[in-house]
């Protein structure tokens, strides 16, 4: 699961005293108000699961109030790759001499979480490492040993740091590690590392992701209001059945996950692009369906919706049973489209037919392909 910066910032916050916290807000009223607390000026970020906000101008200096109120609006309903900004981290601006890059991730071509440090911080650490590559520390950790400090100050003094400095960013470094272990994050990453030009280092930005699978011992950070589309992920799951959020229009519906899949590629084939990924699992009952096919329609993004059930342990008829409950509350907002075959798969089509008027067949690619122009229209 992945974290907002100021969701991330609040981990780090436990361990570390120089993180850029704030306030977090949707009013602009809020923002001006802290602003006049706490000083101008101030740099307002837009908050969303997505890195280059400052270059898709979600990250913006407002010396006051004026400038606070319009720049708090123009962030606040922006679009940025495709995420919409709900939510501002306000924080006192800071005066930066240079900035930094710090990240700790799991790097599988080493099998080892894995250290990369950069004094040319800020922007894109790729580029850096393609341009000037003596200013990366790579640096695979072994976790039997923790970090090697000789090794790491030798390193950082290698690529460039400020002996004066190199103490603190190893102290850093160090800390950052423990938390990667004790947190289980898979990661990590500070860009930038700021030095102020009171010479002091800063966390300025965080982006901190949590293993998923280590929910059962790190539930304060699975409860740390996650993104739209995991609590989707999460709503899913305390309803049995396993969903994945996906760029796509076209919504997904099927049982057993290799079927899923195959559908995903059908709707590929068919020229669409999947939502979503949901696996009602097998003998769902017609509460399952119901709640799935209700989750994907409530996907603002989903423009059609393809339901493909291939009745064994999952009878025809229970699913029909949900489909036709979910379409008789209240009318789909978007078309859909199903496939049934299987075990008790006609008294399902009868239970349709006779209760909903939605397009059904027993052919996948056929159903596919009536997703995709139902979508696109
Ligand atoms: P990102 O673009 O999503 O990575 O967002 P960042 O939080 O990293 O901010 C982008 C850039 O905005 C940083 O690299 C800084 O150059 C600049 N920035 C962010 N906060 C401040 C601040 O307090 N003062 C100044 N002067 N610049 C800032
Ligand atoms: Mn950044």
């Amino acid at each position: 699961m992945d974290f907002k910066e100021y969701q991330g910032k609040q981990v780090l916050a436990e361990r570390f005293e120089n993180v850029a916290l704030g306030l977090v807000t949707s009013d602009p009223n809020a923002v001006v108000s802290y602003g006049c607390e706490i000083g101008f000026p101030i740099v307002i970020k837009a908050q969303v699961l997505i890195g280059g906000r400052g270059k898709a101008g979600g990250v913006k200096l407002a010396f006051n109030k004026d400038e606070a109120i319009q720049i708090s609006k123009n962030i606040l309903g922006m679009d940025i790759k495709g995420h919409k900004v709900e939510e501002l981290l306000v924080s006192k601006a800071v005066d930066i001499k240079d900035e930094w890059y710090m990240s700790i991730t799991f790097d599988r071509s080493n099998r080892a979480m894995t250290l990369i440090f950069s004094i040319e911080g800020g922007v894109d650490i790729e580029q850096v490492a393609h341009e000037s590559p003596e200013k990366v520390i790579k640096m695979p950790i072994n976790p039997l040993k923790d970090i090697e400090i000789l090794k790491l100050e030798k390193e950082l003094l290698g690529s460039g740091l400020k002996s004066k400095y190199v103490d603190e960013v190893v102290k850093i470094i160090d800390s950052s590690y423990r938390l990667v272990v004790d947190k289980d994050l898979t990661l990590l990453e500070v860009n930038p590392l700021v030095l102020t030009e009171e010479d002091e280092i800063i966390i300025l930005d965080c982006k901190m992701t949590v293993d998923d699978t280590a929910e059962f011992r790190q539930s304060n950070l699975f409860n740390l209001d996650p993104k739209k589309e995991e609590s989707r992920e999460q709503l899913a799951k305390s309803q049995g059945f396993s969903y994945v959020h996906l760029d796509g229009d076209i919504g997904i519906v099927g049982n057993g996950a290799g079927l899923v899949m195959a559908t995903m590629d059908a709707v590929k084939n068919a020229g669409g692009d999947p939502a979503n990924f949901l696996d009602i699992g097998g003998g769902a009952k017609a509460e399952v369906v119901r709640n799935a096919l209700k989750l994907v329609e409530g996907n603002p993004k989903v423009k059609s919706i393809f339901i493909n059930v291939f009745g064994g342990i999952t009878r025809g008829d229970e699913v029909a049973r949900g489909i036709a409950d979910v379409v008789n509350e209240a009318p789909p907002r978007v078309p859909i489209v199903i496939r049934l075959t299987g075990t008790r798969s006609e008294e399902g089509l009868e239970i349709l037919k006779n209760e909903t008027d939605l397009s059904v067949t027993d052919v996948m690619d056929e159903a596919a392909e009536s997703a995709v122009r139902l979508g696109g229209q």
